[in-house]
């Protein structure tokens, strides 16, 4: 059976003046996703994520959640995150969250489910303005998670907040994520899509240049590394393997892709079968965000993200 449809974008655009800041946008996200929707800023995540929640309006294309109804109850099934929450300073997160229950007309008995979820609890009679960042951003996705809702959309939630409060948001993401809830989560960090995502759609200057499962996007480009004494000859050998493309010396080392369809224990076979012995078999992952900056027509700049 094939999981229920949650949204589906169909070439969704958006012009501010001459800017499309969004372009012909199609998506289709399923239950239990969690997608990343993965692009450098001004790319127009906040903007697709600001149109499905009706904060923005679109100049063309449609979205549609659950069977298509974009009504109250499909939105009482949606917790979002767009912007940080307003919270008043002086009063204790159980007050805070007790005004965001009421504005979302959301039993106060949910409250200390949500404190508890975030590792809130202790800290409920804290005020406010004693939160570290990491907490009241906690304090944030606790609103969002008040009623429990079947899909989660947060833009950018581990924004401004140091390591301990990016993983504990992590954490948080993930935990709800094995419950079976849908993500939609923007993220410009490609660590965080790797780390927290199963899906990412990757957008360009508005436009969708890549998108599918993560461990495909990863598995895709397989490179692997092998070394043996006579690495010139055996560089000569394994081009005419047929099991392999791409072979290149890099110092001690070849690197190369496999054919599809093949593995890397034929690798191992051939070179003995040719009276080479390898000394060094390895995969190099050729991760998402080299990926993503191949997609961009960038420059691998890793140290931007680290
Ligand atoms: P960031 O990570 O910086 O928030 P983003 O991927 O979320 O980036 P958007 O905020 O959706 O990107 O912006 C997409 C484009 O639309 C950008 O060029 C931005 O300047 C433009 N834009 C967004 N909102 C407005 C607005 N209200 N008026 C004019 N231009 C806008």
């Amino acid at each position: 059976m094939s999981a229920e449809k949650v949204l589906t974008i169909e070439s969704l655009s958006k012009n501010y003046g001459k800017i499309h800041a969004l372009d012909n946008l199609n998506l289709s996200i399923s239950q239990g996703n969690v997608y990343g929707l993965l692009g450098p800023n001004g790319s127009g995540k906040t903007t697709t994520l600001s149109i499905v929640m009706g904060i923005v309006i679109a100049s063309s294309g449609t979205y549609n959640w659950f069977s298509g109804e974009n009504n109250n109850d499909a939105k009482k099934r949606i917790g979002a995150l767009i912007e940080t929450p307003l919270f008043y300073p002086y009063l204790s997160l159980e007050k805070n969250l007790e005004v965001s229950a009421l504005i979302k007309n959301i039993e106060k008995s949910d409250i200390s489910r949500v404190l508890k979820v975030v590792g809130l609890e202790k800290r409920k009679t804290s005020r406010f303005d004693t939160l570290s960042l990491g907490m009241k951003q906690r304090l944030a996705l606790a609103s969002v998670l008040l009623g429990d809702p079947d899909v989660l959309v947060l833009d950018e939630p581990t924004n401004g907040l140091d390591p301990e409060g990016i993983a504990e948001v992590r954490t948080i993401i993930r935990n709800e994520a094995s419950k079976g809830k849908t993500i939609i989560l923007a993220s410009h960090i490609l660590d965080e899509v790797e780390k927290v995502c199963s899906h990412v759609a990757v957008l360009k200057s508005g436009k969708l240049i890549a998108n599918g499962k993560v461990n495909e996007l990863l598995s895709s480009e397989e490179t692997f590394i092998i070394s043996t004494d006579r690495i010139t000859e055996f560089h000569e050998t394994l081009k005419s393997s047929g099991i392999s493309k791409n072979e290149s010396i890099k110092g001690f080392d070849i690197h190369f892709n496999l054919i599809t369809g093949r593995n890397i224990s034929e690798i191992n076979q051939f070179a003995f079968s040719k009276g080479f012995v390898l000394n060094k078999i390895e995969k190099n992952k050729n991760t998402l965000e080299k990926q993503f900056w191949k997609l961009l027509n960038r420059k691998y700049m890793p140290q931007i993200y680290s």
